[in-house]
This record gives C-alpha cells, structure tokens and sequence, in this order.
C-alpha cells in the first residue's frame, strides 16, 4: 500500500448538495428521510443524502410530465437551441472539472489522476457529440405507392427513466442524459446510493446551463425503492439500466408488468481476453492487466477470463504476476497510486468470497488475496493461474481486482470456450495476425471486440451487450436511436394538383 502517512495533496472537496432536484429545485424527500453516503477509503460516513422513494418519483415525473407537455418551453425549442444547452452544460462542466473530479473520488474511491484523465473528459465529450447530433436527427422521405407523400420524423421517447450505477457515476449519467436530451426527451434519473454526489451536482449545473424545470429530475435512493417507482411507473415512458444483470430482470418484468415501457439494458459481463502466441506479448500482458484492474476491477466489460495460448503461458502469468505486484494501491487522492478502494463493505466481501472460492476449488494463487490495511475497502492486486473453466472465478462476474488466467491451444477450442458464457459483452484479442484477429472479432459473441487494446471508449462507437449482458446500445448513432420513436406521416396528394 502506498504510505499512507505521505501528506495528500488535496483535501476533501466540499459537499454542496444533498437533496432531491425536481423542478430546478432543491427538496427534501416527501418521507424526511436520509441516507449515508459513505467514503469507502475509510467506511466513514461523507454526509446524509435525502433518501428518494414512490411518493419523489411520482412527484418527479410529474414534473417531467410538465416540461414535456405541448407546446412547453422544451417541446418548442429549436433543435439547434438544446444543442447550444447541452454545450454549454459541457462548458460548465469542464469549468468545474477539478471540483468533480475530487468529489468523484471522494464518494467512489477511484484514482484522483483516472477521475481527471478518464471520467471527466469522456464526460465532456459525451455532452459535446450528443450536442452536436441535436440538429441533425433526421427523418426519411419514403415512396409508397400510390398518389401519397410519406416521410419520418423522429420524435422523442416521452418520459425516460435512468437508472445507473456507482463504477462511474459521472460518465454513466452522460451516458443516459446525453442522447436522451439531444432527442428531446426529459428524464427522471436515480444515481446509485453509493454515488450520490457528482449526480446531484450535475443538476445545479443543468439550471445554470439554462434548461427549463422538469427536464430532468434527479432522484437519490435505494433500488428496490426509488429504481423499483421508476421502471415500474405507468407514466415513464422508456427505461435505461445500466447494472447487474440480476436487478437488470427485474426491471425488465416491471416494465412487462406495468406500462410495456421500451427498456435498454448494459448489464454484466465475464469477457474473454484472448492472447496468441504470436502477440507482442509486453503490450498482451499490460493490456491484459488494464483490462482486469482498471477501476479496481469494477467494469461490467472487465477483460475477467483470460485465455492463453500453452506455448506462452508461463511467460504470460510470470509477466503478469509481476506487473500486479508492481501494482500501486492506497490513498485515491495520491498521484502515484494505480488502484483505490472497492466501493464498500458488500462488494469487498463479495470479492473475498470469491477469491476463497478460487482456492479451495484448486486454482493457483500466484500473488494477492488479501485485504490492504485495515480501514476502508482496499484489495491486493491478486492472480490465479491454473483456472479452469467450470470454477466460479471463472463463471461468475468478481467485479474486484482478481485475474483468472486460463491455457488453450487451439482457435476454436478458444472460441468455443469464449463463447461458452452467458454474457456477452465484450471481449479482446492479442495477436500479430489479422487473419486471427478477424476470426476470432467475428465468431465471438459480444457487442465489442478489441484487437490489441482494451478499453477503448469513444463517445462516437456503440457499446452494449449481447445475450444477458443486455439488450440496445449505447452511444453513437446507433445509441440515440433507442432515444426516439420513428413516426410516419402520410399525406394524400390532391390529384387535381399534381
Ligand atoms: P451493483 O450490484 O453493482 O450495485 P445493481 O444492479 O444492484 O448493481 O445497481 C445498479 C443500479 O440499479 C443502482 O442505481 C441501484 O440502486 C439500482 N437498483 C437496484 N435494485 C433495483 C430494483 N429492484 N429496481 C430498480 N433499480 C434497482
């Protein structure tokens, strides 16, 4: 662990906001209720944040209901008016950058130098490209037969419901408001009740930005509460969850119970990192390790099933091991540390059940396994060799900083194997062949596919799950189409006329 006597270079950021935005205004919740939102550097709490539940989230959709009336402020607006908005929120939020960038860290533990390199300009940039597509969502012209002039608008969803998690907490919501907003769509969204803070933020910048009230509505809570009142809510008209894929079902029957609300989902994943002999095996081993550990190993698409070809498996896992060791962990707010804490108490025990599980099943512990001090929620780096396939390190979604490192010795032995999950989200391949590398891009069975890399995010490329790890996609082009509803509009020509 990094010394933790080493004096930090900043301090604590302070906490502006703690309640309920509905309307462009700050509220309690209906029940008077709080919730602590912990530091999980220490497991002391940060502040109490106003607990939303059923009674905000109606109130919230109302309001939403509101701004997306007819002839509202927000439905007559310019196209090319809400992308000035959404520009300027990108304005606002580069301006207050190194503010949220702390505050980020404070509430989610993530390396103050990966909240300023990563979230934050992958944040910006989100807004920047959805602002800019406001005006250039274009519908079609179609030739029917007959004397009839057809032609498609795309028109906003209605009323949508976003639901995010805690691993970005930033990033996630630019994720959800970004195109929701360039389609003209106004939302009720409820950040993760480990992450409240750069969420309710984000709302006072909304207003200073200048978008009307009820546009979007930012409800703190628990799931099966405040999340469980939004994907079950007969007025929400579409729902975006980005989670597990156990609460990912359960939003799905909410929405087939209630009103058949459109659902997007970005669930989890196991994905398969597959390195040939022939790779540059340098980069193979450190992209192998960005893939597990980036954001202590809390990433739905994290690079967890890791496939090696026999001839250079033990150079792999003697790399890797030694890469893992060099690994920094500490103080989040120290420049030279690699990886913070877990989020908290549940997913550190989760991670440790999990790494047990590797041991008594008979995988080999080459380095790691155990906690790191003895406050907070910090986890060695840890690598098992000598996995094999059917072990739970292998099946289940560790969300920690824990390598499984598995041999094969043949193309489609490994596709056969990569393929062999219930994901489907992503997946990588190292080799210098592109024959290979196109091979495998093709037959595996996952909604992204590196060659060479990992992680490589573009607000411009969408991204999303095959199988259980979701249904739609997010950003890009292809993203904001689950933010529109296609409408044809058919005119009978007058024959006289034409
Ligand atoms: P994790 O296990 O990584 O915390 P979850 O899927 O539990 O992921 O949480 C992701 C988001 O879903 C959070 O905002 C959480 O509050 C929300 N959530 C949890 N349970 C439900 C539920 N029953 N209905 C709707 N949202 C939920």
């Amino acid at each position: 662990m990094a010394d933790s006597k080493k004096p930090r270079l900043e301090s604590n950021p302070e906490v502006k906001y703690t309640k309920i935005w509905i309307d462009n205004e700050w509220r309690d919740s209906v029940s008077k209720k709080t919730f602590p939102t912990i530091n999980p550097c220490t497991g002391d709490k940060i502040c109490d944040v106003a607990e939303g539940d059923k009674a905000d989230v109606d109130i919230a959709v109302e309001s939403a209901k509101k701004a997306f009336a007819l002839g509202s402020e927000w439905r007559k607006m310019d196209a090319s008016a809400r992308g000035h908005l959404m520009n300027k929120l990108a304005d606002l939020i580069e301006r207050d950058s190194e503010y949220l960038a702390q505050l980020e860290t404070l509430d989610n533990g993530k390396p103050l130098k990966v909240a300023r390199s990563a979230d934050l300009p992958l944040t910006i940039k989100c807004y920047r490209y959805y602002a800019g597509y406001t005006d250039k969502i274009h519908g079609k012209t179609i030739p029917v037969d007959g004397d009839y002039f057809t032609y498609t608008r795309h028109e906003p969803v209605g009323i949508v419901g976003a639901i995010i998690p805690w691993n970005f907490p930033l990033l996630m919501q630019a994720w959800k408001l970004g195109p929701a907003l360039c389609a003209g769509n106004v939302v009720v969204l409820k950040p993760a009740e480990q992450t409240p803070l750069t969420a309710l933020y984000m709302g006072a910048l909304m207003k200073e930005a200048g978008f009307p009230p009820g546009v979007v509505n930012i409800i703190p809570g628990y799931g099966p509460t405040a999340g469980a009142a939004i994907s079950e809510h007969m007025d929400v008209d579409k729902v975006a969850f980005t989670g597990s894929t156990e609460i990912g079902h359960i939003v799905m029957q909410a929405a087939g119970k209630s009103n058949l609300k459109n659902v997007t989902l970005e669930l989890g994943g196991k994905s398969p990192n597959i390195v040939f002999a022939d790779a540059d095996l340098d980069n193979a081993v450190e992209m192998s390790h960005f893939a597990l550990f980036f954001n202590q190993g809390q990433c739905c698409c994290a690079g967890s099933r890791c496939f090696v070809e026999d001839s250079v498996y033990d150079e792999f896992v003697r790399k890797s091991v030694e890469r893992s060791k060099q690994r920094t962990v500490g103080d989040p707010l120290d420049p030279d540390v690699e990886q913070g804490p877990q989020i908290d108490k549940e997913q550190f025990d989760k991670i440790m059940t999990l790494i047990e599980a590797g041991k008594s099943e008979g995988a080999k512990l080459e380095c790691g396994g155990k906690q790191v001090g003895e406050k907070g929620f910090f986890v060695e780096p840890t690598v098992f060799s000598d996995v094999q396939d059917e072990m739970r390190i292998a099946k289940e979604e560790i969300f920690g900083p824990v390598q499984q490192i598995m041999r094969f010795k043949t193309i489609d032995e490994v596709i056969s194997r990569a393929n062999a999950t219930s994901y489907g989200l992503a997946a990588a391949v190292y080799t210098r062949d592109i024959n290979k590398a196109i091979a495998v891009a093709h037959s595996v069975r996952a909604g992204t596919v590196w060659v060479n890399c990992y992680d490589v995010f573009a607000a411009q490329a969408p991204f999303g799950g095959y199988k259980q790890s979701g249904s739609g996609r997010e950003l890009g082009e292809y993203g904001l189409e689950q933010y529109s509803e296609i409408k044809t509009v058919t005119i009978k020509i007058d024959e006289k006329n034409s």
